[in-house]
């Protein structure tokens, strides 16, 4: 078991006040341990991410934050496969997906850092001796709550740009893969020239260093990623301070299926992203196919043979194609939704239990489907976060968009189709923050991501993530 220290005030801060064990959800064993912080601790950090802010160039030097940022990139870089393979070990992930995730950040960090001395506000000529200077300004001190699921890719997709705009950044690891978390970090925090105190890690429980940091008085601005009722309930609570809360939240994402779709690419599209990937524990997981009525069946059945034979194991087993949940309370949730639809629904394929390996243990489940449930059933409006994919058709592009709709989330769809009128039919009517037509997943740095409806607040990535952690001030010169 390897034990990590927490980083605060410019200080390595060690277990010895209590901490949290990480289970490798493979194995059942203990992999890695991480301080239990307090809210005393939060305090600490803030007051030093203050002073940090008010004593350093920080705030005002963008080519020293470029400059950082770029050595924090490159140091990723030499370091992916160690931080890949304890990524697997805390999250339950394929190792390959690991190193994907992780070398990923080195070019979502150096695009960031490139922003960095490209942030610009504007000006305005308002009489002859009278200008209006808008400037962008950063927040001041930012808290980054973050997941555990891509637990890397979206620490970084929200901590670089908050950095590239000049603040300081306090991170709240999910508890689950703060070990890996801190290795990240700890490349950061270790590049010449950072200033002591604006950048922090702390671990700790949600319900006490996440509630503490929701709470000060002296934290700015919440970007939070993770489940939409924690989501609510920090918006809540934020509000008491008033400070600004970015959300990105849960989905329930269609993937709309044309009868004249490249099939072939559609369905290994739809089960590589709700089952292969991180066994569909992805917030924009694709997991209610709607199909036109007239491929139903034999989309079905493509679906059917696609899963069959599917090695569900460890993510470090080159064999596995699919890996771990990632904890215990996730897996049990999964099974109960699963046990519904045996119930509720008919069940298409999958849904049996992976043999040969000890449950009391493991957290490994094998994908399942389900169509011909009703349409307000949990398992079409609840968020499962997990390998199960209901399916349900339609006999119209409009009742297409209906059922695309037709939950409270609106964080991403997929469109698959050759039609481009349908294409932008769909898309169109189609609430959500991303749509992908004929592909799927598809992240990059420049552009913005985010959730219509109950799905989030904010938009995070390219230049709206980038401005999401400033506000702007006007300055007015009047000579008149
Ligand atoms: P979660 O339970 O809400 O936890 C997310 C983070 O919040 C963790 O760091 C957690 O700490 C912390 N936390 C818990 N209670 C808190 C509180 N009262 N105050 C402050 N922080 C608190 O979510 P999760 O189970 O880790 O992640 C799965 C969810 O994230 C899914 O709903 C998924 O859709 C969503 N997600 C959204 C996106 C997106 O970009 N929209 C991306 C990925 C995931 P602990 O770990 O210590 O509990």
């Amino acid at each position: 078991m390897k034990k990590y220290a927490a980083y605060l005030a410019g200080e390595w801060v060690d277990a010895s006040g209590g901490c949290n064990a990480i289970i490798d959800p493979a194995s059942g064993e203990a992999v890695s341990a991480v301080p239990a912080l307090t809210p005393r601790h939060v305090d600490a950090a803030v007051r030093a991410a203050q002073q940090a802010l008010a004593r350093s160039g920080w705030a005002s030097d963008a080519r020293l934050r470029a400059d950082v940022m770029l050595q924090w990139a490159e140091r990723i870089e030499k370091n992916v496969g160690a931080l890949a393979r304890r990524l697997t070990l805390e999250n339950g992930k394929l190792l390959g997906e690991a190193k994907f995730e992780i070398g990923n950040q080195v070019n979502v960090i150096r695009f960031n850092a490139g922003l960095a001395r490209a942030l610009s506000g504007h000006s305005h000529s308002l009489g002859a001796k009278v200008m209006g200077v808008v400037a962008r300004e950063p927040m001041g001190v930012v808290a980054v709550i973050s997941p555990w699921n891509w637990p890397i890719s979206l620490l970084v997709r929200d901590l670089a740009p908050a950095l590239a705009a000049g603040n300081a950044v306090l991170s709240k690891p999910a508890s689950q893969t703060a070990g890996v978390s801190v290795e990240i970090l700890r490349l950061l925090v270790e590049c010449d020239g950072l200033p002591e105190g604006v950048v922090g890690m702390l671990t700790g429980s949600g319900g006490s260093v996440g509630q503490a940091i929701v709470e000060h008085p002296g934290i700015d601005m919440i970007a939070f990623t993770g489940d939409g009722a924690t989501g609510k309930g920090i918006a809540r609570d934020a509000a008491s301070t008033v400070k600004k809360v970015a959300l990105e939240l849960g989905g329930k994402s269609p993937f709309v299926l044309c009868a004249d779709a490249d099939m072939d690419k559609a369905v290994s599209t739809l089960v590589r992203f709700i089952f292969l990937t991180t066994c569909g524990q992805i917030c924009t997981a694709p997991s209610r196919l709607l199909v036109e009525s007239s491929v139903k069946k034999a989309v079905c059945e493509r679906l059917a043979r696609a899963i069959e034979g599917i090695k569900v194991g460890p993510g470090l087993d080159p064999a596995s194609q699919m890996g771990a949940i990632t904890t215990r309370d996730q897996y049990e949730k999964i099974l109960g939704f699963i046990e519904l639809g045996k119930k509720e629904a008919a069940l298409v394929a999958g849904g049996g239990a992976v043999a040969d390996v000890d449950h009391d243990k493991c957290n490994f489940i094998a994908p399942a489907i389900f169509t011909d449930m009703d349409p307000r059933s949990p398992l079409v409006q609840e968020e499962i976060f997990g390998p199960v994919l209901t399916v349900q058709s339609f006999a119209s592009d409009e009742e297409a968009v209906h059922l695309a709709n037709d939950t409270p989330f609106g964080l991403a769809a997929g469109v698959f189709t050759q039609n481009l009128d349908r294409a932008w039919f769909l898309s169109r009517g189609i609430k959500a923050g991303t749509v992908w037509i004929n592909n799927y997943n598809r992240f990059y740095a420049e552009t913005e991501v985010g959730g219509y409806k109950e799905s989030g607040v904010g938009r995070m990535a390219g230049f709206d993530g980038l401005h999401e952690f400033t506000q702007t001030k006007h300055i007015n010169f009047d000579s008149t």
